[in-house]
């Protein structure tokens, strides 16, 4: 009995731990106390500015009639237009949106690009969805956001289940109604229809280059830098492709599936090719199979998580064998895990900076639609470098100069960042 209300108890720690709204206002009450903010510019910086519902009816395939609920939600526009993705997934909450689009705001502000944040999403399963289908919740859903969506006010990208199809789409229905296309009202469109050439890398080269800079700052060469890739997605395959083209070590590759082992260095274009082939990273010509579970734990210099949240946490994160950590996912970290990660003195590039390069590089996009004029992937990459070198010592500095750790560092700058714009801009009455 006493076993069972320990256990119990112990689950609804671990279950605390894993809510990523608590985690992202755990981190967010930190860098407010951390600045002193006052009770009135917390909640100002805390409520969203803008929560917009949405009732989609729409017509199936066999000629029913559903009604499916969609939501968008600003969550500041204090430092420019909102910013953020667009999920459809049958578990979509206002609550998640909320949190999403607040997480959003102080990665734009973080990285200092003069966009604020927002996330939408729509509850519907695309699995069982057919395209025409999609197309019409996602049209109806664009004509429904008309008034609150434009290149000024708010800029949808894709995000969970949604891609440069769906972009394309929300930005015909909006150009249609507006009589003019307008590309610059999302980002992560097709390269020819407005898209950025490096966006699909962007993230992952944003990951390369904090780590680039995280060595440097400890004097160790990236030939003799060993790095565990965890997730071998959009995020974590490409920045484990550059990274092995920077000449560090690729030594462990962890999918849902499996993990890779080899201590001289993993392909991993070779392995993109053979997951291509065989649809896993197992069977590997290139590397011994490892327990998955265990491979996390293996002695390198570099880990990044790049596969989802709430991998690193309270359980487990004392087993963490890597010098530094290079958040590629968003939440990988609980709040609970970064005052052990801290106390073992591990150095974590967190996910607000790490992952930015994604958000940083959609910004070009809205630039270069705004100007009609396109860059080359050279200049793309050159100015992603500038953003993310130049955001990586803004964070490491101001942490050293408030003495805290990269995370609150983080939220601290960006919650500055975004105080300042209110302050400067007074409150409107
Ligand atoms: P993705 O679907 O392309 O890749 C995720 C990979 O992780 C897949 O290969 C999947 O099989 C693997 N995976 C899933 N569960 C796993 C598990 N339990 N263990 C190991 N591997 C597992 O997604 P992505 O776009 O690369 O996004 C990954 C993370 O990065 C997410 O947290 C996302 O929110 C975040 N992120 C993505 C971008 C972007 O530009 N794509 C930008 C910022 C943040």
């Amino acid at each position: 009995m006493i076993l069972e209300a320990t256990k119990a108890g112990a689950d609804a720690a671990m279950e605390k731990e894993f809510n990523p709204w608590l985690a992202a206002e755990a981190r967010f009450n930190e860098a407010a106390t951390l600045l002193g903010l006052d009770d009135g510019l917390r909640k100002v910086l805390k409520t969203p500015a803008m929560e917009v519902t949405v009732h989609i009816p729409v017509q199936l395939d066999d000629g029913r009639l559903e009604v499916f609920t969609g939501y968008r939600v600003q969550h500041s526009i204090a430092r420019g237009p909102a910013k953020g993705g667009i999920r459809f997934a049958p578990d979509v909450t206002l609550d998640e949106v909320r949190a999403l689009s607040s997480w959003m705001t102080w990665k734009c502000a973080v990285v200092n690009i003069p966009f604020g944040g927002g996330k939408g999403g729509v509850i519907c399963d695309p699995s069982v969805l057919s395209q025409g289908e999609l197309e019409r919740i996602t049209r109806r859903y664009t004509a429904d956001l008309m008034d609150i969506i434009g290149p000024e006010r708010d800029v949808p990208a894709p995000d969970m289940n949604t891609n440069e199809q769906t972009m394309a789409w929300i930005m015909d229905t909006y150009s249609m109604h507006k009589r003019t296309t307008v590309t610059a009202v999302v980002t992560g469109k097709p390269l020819n229809l407005g898209g950025s050439r490096g966006r699909v890398e962007a993230t992952g080269r944003g990951c390369l280059f904090v780590t680039l800079q995280a060595l440097r700052k400890f004097h160790m060469e990236p030939t003799e830098t060993k790095v565990v890739v965890q997730g071998f997605g959009n995020v974590g395959g490409k920045a484990a492709i550059l990274m092995h083209k920077a000449g560090m070590k690729i030594i462990s590759v962890i999918e849902w599936d499996g993990a890779l082992y080899n201590p001289n260095g993993i392909d991993p274009i070779a392995l993109q090719k053979h997951r291509q082939e065989t649809g896993s990273i197992l069977e590997f010509p290139g590397a011994e199979e490892v327990d998955k579970h265990e491979a996390m734990f293996l002695e390198c210099d570099v880990l990044v998580p790049a596969a989802k949240e709430n991998v690193i946490h309270s359980k487990n994160a004392a087993k963490l064998n890597a010098k530094i950590v290079c958040e590629g996912a968003n939440g990988p970290t609980t709040a609970e895990a970064d005052k052990i990660l801290e106390e073992k003195g591990i150095f974590v590039i967190p996910d607000i900076l790490a992952n930015a390069g994604g958000v940083t590089v959609s910004y070009f996009e809205w630039v270069q639609d705004r100007m009609g004029y396109f860059w080359n992937e050279q200049l793309v990459n050159g100015r992603l470098e500038e953003i993310m070198v130049n955001s990586f010592k803004d964070v490491v500095e101001y942490g050293e100069r408030h003495k805290v750790h990269n995370r609150a560092a983080a939220y601290m700058l960006a919650l500055d960042r975004v105080a300042f714009a209110i302050k400067l801009r007074g409150i409107y009455a």
